[in-house]
């Protein structure tokens, strides 16, 4: 935030620090007055976000180390060395809940939803030029891509997509989406997936997740309505742009609303330094410049990913927004950057083999063997020969099962791959 409001924040900070119950009491105020001012809002995270923190007593003292760490990221005390931050891939697992046909949305809508994210978590949206020119510096690629998983949780490859009918109505709006035994589906390991549940939520909400901390509620992930789902079959306008997804995309890897915690103000802040302070949510496309604090002679971001503008005017993630996200991928959710559930592109472009998952722990797989049994020698990577043996296309695992972690070089014929063992 910028502007002269932010002498106030300084002023509310020491309290914050110094009696963690009243702090703790506070967050839960401001969360609770979210719920009552907005009553009904296309998106419930903060709603959902309570909840959480009400009953599961580890998340709750784990989201207040979380907002010291928003703090200190606000202040400048710790940030994120752009140079240090590579691409890094996320792999996403969608479950779809469908009680009608049409909500049995094709592969299609999924694959539209994911290149959306790819689009705008890359900077590569055509409609940028939109932005006003006074913002239009503050967007980056974050370097944050994602995919659907190639590995299931047993090693077994998966088109990242899982099916089921159910039969209750808005299956989103309470617990029963993430338990199979409930008629919903499981989470798949949450650490290592992005878990996303397609379904009816109702109540006019479009999606919700939760916020990240160290700890996680049981239902961890992201739950959509597949009207707000994707660009193409049952995405309806005018949410079917795949920007409800960015903007959930969002919370989960940590920001908060520009508005902040609380809304009817202009003191309360999303922890961001170059997102200008904001009274309200902002629905539909404003024109520029909306001004709802005195102090912002520009206005509102209102075209920010996290704001509520319509997805043919949600257009952006600042710099200080990116820096964020980039920060939790290496804390809190540093899991999904060492996941074994994708297939990591390897280094040399012409291999005709596919092995997977990479990272691994325990097995790897050897797709496109060609028939008969083919060598294959196992080298550490300053060269050393640790193991030969041989494979099929009917018996195509190598074993890492007794191996440290470490970087290994697996050579098959003339392809050499690049493996990492991690120890889950
Ligand atoms: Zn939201």
């Amino acid at each position: 935030m910028i502007g002269s409001a932010m002498d106030n924040h300084e002023i509310i900070q020491p309290i914050f620090s110094t009696f963690a119950s009243v702090r703790w009491s506070m967050i839960i105020l401001l969360l609770f007055l979210v719920e009552i001012a907005l009553g009904q809002s296309p998106c419930a995270t903060m709603d959902k976000t309570e909840n959480a923190l009400y009953t599961d007593s580890a998340y709750k003292s784990s989201m207040l180390e979380q907002v010291d760490l928003l703090e200190q990221f606000e202040s400048g005390v710790v940030d994120v060395a752009s140079r240090n931050v590579k691409q890094v891939t996320l792999p996403v697992v969608v479950h779809v809940l469908y009680e009608s046909e049409e909500q049995n949305i094709p592969v299609e809508q999924i694959h539209s939803q994911i290149d959306v994210l790819n689009r705008d978590f890359g900077w590569n949206q055509s409609d940028k030029q939109k932005i006003p020119s006074i913002w239009r510096d503050l967007g980056r690629d974050s370097g944050i891509r994602f995919k659907l998983a190639d590995v299931d949780p047993d090693g077994n490859f998966t088109t990242g997509i899982t099916r089921k009918q159910i039969f209750q109505s808005d299956i989103g709006n309470g617990d029963n989406y993430y338990q199979s035994s409930l008629g919903g589906t499981d989470p798949w390991p949450r650490p290592h997936y992005i878990n996303i549940w397609v379904c009816e939520i109702g109540d006019n909400v479009l999606g919700y997740t939760f916020l990240p901390a160290a700890s996680f509620p049981v239902n961890d992930g992201i739950v959509i309505d597949p009207r707000a789902f994707g660009t193409t079959g049952a995405a309806v306008e005018p949410y079917n742009g795949g920007r409800t997804m960015v903007h959930e995309m969002g919370h989960y890897l940590g920001l908060r609303h520009t508005w902040g915690m609380e809304e009817g103000e202009c003191t309360n802040t999303d922890y961001m330094s170059d997102t200008p302070w904001q009274r309200e949510p902002n629905f539909g496309c404003s024109r520029f410049p909306y001004v709802s604090c005195a102090s912002e002679p520009d206005g509102d971001m209102f075209m920010n990913f996290m704001d509520y503008a319509d997805d043919t005017c949600a257009l952006l993630f600042t710099k200080r927004q990116v820096k964020f996200m980039q920060l939790v991928l290496q804390t809190s959710r540093v899991g999904l950057i060492h996941s074994p559930a994708i297939t990591h592109t390897d280094e040399v472009d012409n291999h005709k083999l596919r092995v997977y998952p990479n990272p691994v722990d325990g097995r790897l797989l050897v797709d496109g063997l060609q028939n008969g049994i083919s060598q294959y020698d196992l080298f550490t990577d300053t060269g050393l020969l640790i193991r030969t043996g041989n494979i099929s296309a009917s018996n195509s695992q190598v074993s890492f099962e007794s191996l440290p972690n470490g970087i290994y070089l697996l050579q098959i014929g003339s392809e050499i791959h690049r493996i990492v063992h991690v120890i889950q």
